[in-house]
């Protein structure tokens, strides 16, 4: 057999990145096998090198909620970029941009703008710091913000699936001031209130955790949390890069009626380009440069291209509406995915939030870290490999979300569960 193109420009990666890739988990190591390399992609879907078409349910772990290469996104884009791609002076469009997202979230009346979901939480985190004096953060065992130094402690998917605990080169020093904490566990986070009362800066959290595979968050845990952060002047920060704008117009905040003090955003107000935001109140926001003390620049902040395409995003969003359409649609596939497994006899559970979900294999429930660990890698790698020679691209880990694009149709859905049909363990 003529060896795959794939294959090729996988050895020729090899030789020039580490690992071949530009981001761990693309690698393949939690699955075996070698990465496809994308084309292009259109919609639901992404085409290969070896000129493959297949489903597309990681979507660029997220951002992509209209689809790969939306017309009006693009379009966006290519009116902007005709104009040139970067000034490092302020333009009318981030101000736009900032208006849909303070008009979408009550909780955020400022926004700054950045150019990935770390550094939107790495600001956030120093903000909390800077504001309160106070140097401890909490931050919850399988939750991912990021590859920020003090928060690569127990810090889910990438870190889960390769083992790292956390990584050489983060100075102990660094860590040392972060208490991370089971999630949905209001026990323990009272009692760490306790040990530590005055000195806890922040608390960050994903709302819905969608970085040690989906996990939903019980309703008590977000209210413990509001209620413990408000008696000990905490800033409870809220990581919303993958839930802002994925589940409604706006953040999951809303849905739990909890509120946060700062929001970090990411994926998909981006629309597929590089992009990172973090909001809260006015007088919060303000203590950042050059209206406050607390340092944060970038100089391809607030970058045309991204704007651009994320106010494309949000607009479409926004006047589509697709949230509850596609969370019936999600809500059916999940059923039929079940009945599949069910009928060849695997054990599973599946945790789902709107177009966001988790197939575990794992009899469940699935709550916190100590429970999706239990889940049975080995079939998952299997699961995988099996999904993606029928055409059907999964996020390469157990522990990673799947989601669902306004793009996706009832033939993909018809196709996906036949391939589960045909998946025997
Ligand atoms: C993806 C993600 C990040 C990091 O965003 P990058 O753009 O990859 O830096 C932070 N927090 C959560 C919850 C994420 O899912």
């Amino acid at each position: 057999m003529a060896i795959s193109r794939n294959a090729k420009l996988f050895s020729k990666a090899l030789k020039l990145i580490p690992g071949g890739v530009n981001s761990p988990v693309r690698a393949f190591k939690a699955v075996g096998g070698k990465p496809i390399f994308i084309e292009k992609a259109k919609g639901q879907f992404i085409l290969d090198a070896d000129g493959k078409k297949y489903i597309d349910y990681c979507l660029s772990w997220g951002p992509m909620l209209l689809g790969h290469a939306r017309k009006e996104v693009l379009d966006s884009i290519r009116r902007v970029m005709t104009r040139g791609t970067s000034y490092g002076i302020p333009t009318a469009l981030e101000t736009r941009l900032a208006e849909l997202i303070v008009r979408a979230i009550p909780t955020v009346e400022k926004v700054r703008l950045v150019s990935s979901g770390t550094e939107a939480v790495m600001t956030a985190i120093r903000l909390a710091r800077g504001c309160t004096g106070r140097d401890k953060i909490v931050k919850f065992i399988g939750c991912y913000h990021g590859h920020v130094d003090h928060l690569l402690v127990r810090a889910g998917s990438g870190t889960m699936t390769l083992g790292i605990p956390a990584s050489p080169g983060v100075p102990r020093d660094f860590t040392k001031h972060t208490i991370p904490l089971p999630y949905n566990n209001s026990v323990k986070l009272k009692a760490a209130f306790e040990k530590y009362d005055s000195q806890i800066a922040a608390v960050i959290v994903e709302p819905i955790a969608g970085n040690m595979g989906v996990v939903p968050p019980c309703p008590e845990f977000l209210k413990a949390l509001r209620t413990l952060c408000t008696k000990n002047k905490t800033v409870l920060i809220f990581d919303e890069v993958i839930t802002g704008f994925r589940l409604k117009y706006g953040c999951t905040q809303d849905i739990f009626g909890v509120k946060a003090d700062l929001t970090c955003l990411g994926k998909i107000i981006g629309g597929g380009l590089p992009i990172g935001a973090c909001g809260g109140k006015a007088d919060l926001m303000d203590n950042l440069a050059p209206n406050g003390p607390v340092y944060q620049a970038g100089t391809l902040s607030g970058n045309p291209l991204c704007v651009a395409a994320g106010i494309a995003t949000l607009e479409l969003l926004k006047s589509e509406n697709p949230y509850k359409r596609i969370d019936l649609a999600t809500s059916r596939l999940c059923e039929n995915l079940s009945n599949a497994l069910k009928q060849s006899g695997i054990e599973h559970s599946i945790n789902r939030v709107g177009s966001m979900f988790t197939l575990f294999f794992n009899p469940g429930p699935v709550t916190d870290y100590a429970s999706t660990a239990k889940s049975d890698t080995k079939k998952y790698a299997k699961y995988f490999n099996h999904m993606l020679s029928a055409g059907i691209y999964l996020p390469p880990s157990q522990f990673e979300a799947c989601f669902l694009s306004t793009a996706h149709k009832q033939q993909d859905f018809q196709k996906t569960i036949k391939a589960v049909q045909n998946f025997k363990g």
